[in-house]
């Protein structure tokens, strides 16, 4: 297959029973850590494009490069 942009994924849909294109929707939220500090995660919601069903959502842990100034009392 030469697709042309591969951003278009296909996946099982258990109400159709076939592979089916999904759209993949993303949503942010901020979640606190045991330790006091927060990360951002980023929830992937996959759902079929012909009939509109949930099939799975994954969670992405965005890397955090900012460094906090909490402990940088002087
Ligand atoms: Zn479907």
């Amino acid at each position: 297959m030469a697709a042309k942009g591969d951003q278009m994924s296909m996946e099982l849909c258990r109400r159709c029973g076939v592979l089916r294109n999904v759209c993949v929707t993303t949503s942010r939220r901020t979640v606190v850590q045991p330790d006091g500090t927060t990360i951002e995660v980023e929830t992937r919601a996959y759902h079929c494009e012909t009939c509109n069903t949930f099939i799975r959502s994954e969670d992405v842990k965005e890397a955090d490069d900012t460094v906090g100034d909490q402990s940088a009392q002087t």
